[in-house]
């Protein structure tokens, strides 16, 4: 057993750490969230670095990373915000996507411009009536000529609005079958004659920003279509695999920035004449918080080890998304109680964390969810 990186590991990581640090100040992050606004140098700043091409394999231009190295900088990314590397997850699943399932001219097209920034990949699956209940979602398309017509709403589309977003859609293609037999995947421009965005306003990941998306007879290139048609629900749980590890690495490294700014903070301030991390109080509180994370952080590595072996670990990726989840809402939340009132000051970070963390545990998939699947998988399967 080994519980260490390799040389290349430790180099991508400090690698990752060098650009936030020279790109990614406390001050550049606050000024966004605050503005609502997406840093889009610093996403050039990640393209130029190579993170994009990171796990596409060097057939494509990639430079043939695994899951561990994702996770790696996908940790390292959130550790200064997790709402930021939220446009990095989703262009990478989206595009690992691809990968799996698209032609070779799609993969030729699309995969180029993730990588060098031109497009940024956003996911559309849940609508007004289909949030844990997939299958229930109503946009659909049909074939006039070369192109689909598509009409129906999205919600809660992260990155949606951004500069060259390409919204991976899910619509039904055959209103009559079993939607794992009648769904299709498309890829449309967010500013594609009748598409309609509208940004919402949420607690957290205001940068990366949560879209209602409506379309409104959207005329989509037939050669838009990734995988078969109707083939839309092996894409979509193929995807859904890796969305959930790659946001259990960041749930872990956003939980890990919240311990070390409350132990920083805990040994700073001072009450009664002494710091208060010197009150068993507050220090037992940290002690549980670091020993959670790290049990975040093994389940995680279990998980993203085992995808890089090409194993079966729908099981313990479902863990370690369920987990490092609650984990990281868990520990925000007791950051903020460790600082006091200075946690719900806007002039700290405690409250940004706090805000982006509550996302969590419904994001990629409720809590209650990922338990309901974790039990199936346990031979507990609900009717
Ligand atoms: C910040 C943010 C970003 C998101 N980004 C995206 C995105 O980019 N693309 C996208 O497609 N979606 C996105 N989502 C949507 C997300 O996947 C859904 O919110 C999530 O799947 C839950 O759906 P819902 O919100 O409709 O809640 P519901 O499904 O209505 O659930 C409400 C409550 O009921 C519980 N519940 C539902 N069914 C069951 C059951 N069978 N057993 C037990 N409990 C149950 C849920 O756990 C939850 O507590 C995002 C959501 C958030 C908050």
């Amino acid at each position: 057993m080994d519980f260490g990186f390799t040389e290349e590991q430790e180099l991508l990581r400090d690698s990752v750490v060098k650009l936030m640090e020279r790109h990614a100040s406390s001050e550049m992050i606050r000024q966004h969230d605050r503005a609502q606004t997406f840093p889009y140098e610093l996403y050039k700043a990640w393209v130029e670095a190579g993170l994009l091409r990171l796990p596409f394999p060097e057939e494509v231009g990639g430079l043939g990373g695994n899951a561990i190295d994702l996770a790696i900088v996908v940790q390292e990314l959130s550790r200064y915000s997790a709402d930021f590397a939220m446009a990095f997850g989703g262009s990478i699943f989206c595009g690992l996507n691809l990968l799996r399932k698209g032609t070779p001219e799609q993969r030729a097209y699309w995969l180029q411009r993730v990588m060098n920034g031109e497009n940024i990949f956003a996911i559309g699956i849940s609508e007004p009536d289909a949030g844990s209940d997939v299958g229930a979602l109503k946009t659909h398309a049909h074939l006039d000529g070369d192109h689909y017509v598509v009409n129906g709403q999205k919600l809660w589309t992260t990155g949606a609005g951004l500069k060259g977003s390409v919204i991976n859609t899910y619509v039904k293609t055959d209103r009559n079958a079993h939607y794992r037999k009648g769904m299709s995947l498309l890829l449309i421009d967010n500013d594609m004659p009748g598409v309609e965005l509208r940004k919402l306003e949420m607690l957290g990941r205001r940068c990366v920003g949560t879209y209602e998306v409506f379309f409104h007879d959207v005329r989509v290139p037939r050669d838009r279509l990734v995988g078969l048609e109707n083939g839309g629900w092996d894409c979509l749980m193929g995807g859904l695999q890796i969305e959930r590890a790659v946001s259990a690495a960041g749930s872990c490294g956003a939980a890990q920035a919240i311990v070390d700014l409350a132990v920083s903070y805990a040994a700073e301030r001072k009450q009664f004449g002494q710091a208060i991390g010197s009150f068993q109080a507050i220090g037992h509180m940290i002690a549980d918080m670091q020993t959670e994370v790290d049990a975040a952080k093994m389940l995680m590595w279990r998980a993203v080890w085992l995808v890089s072996q090409d194993r079966d670990a729908l099981k313990e990726i479902t863990m370690a998304k369920l987990f490092a989840a609650e984990t990281y809402a868990k520990v925000a939340n007791l950051g903020v109680q460790i600082m006091g009132g200075y946690g719900l000051n806007a002039e700290y970070d405690m409250q940004r964390f706090f805000r982006d963390a509550r996302s969590a545990t419904i994001a990629a998939g409720t809590s209650q969810t990922q338990r309901n699947l974790i039990a199936g998988l346990m031979g507990l399967k609900a009717k």
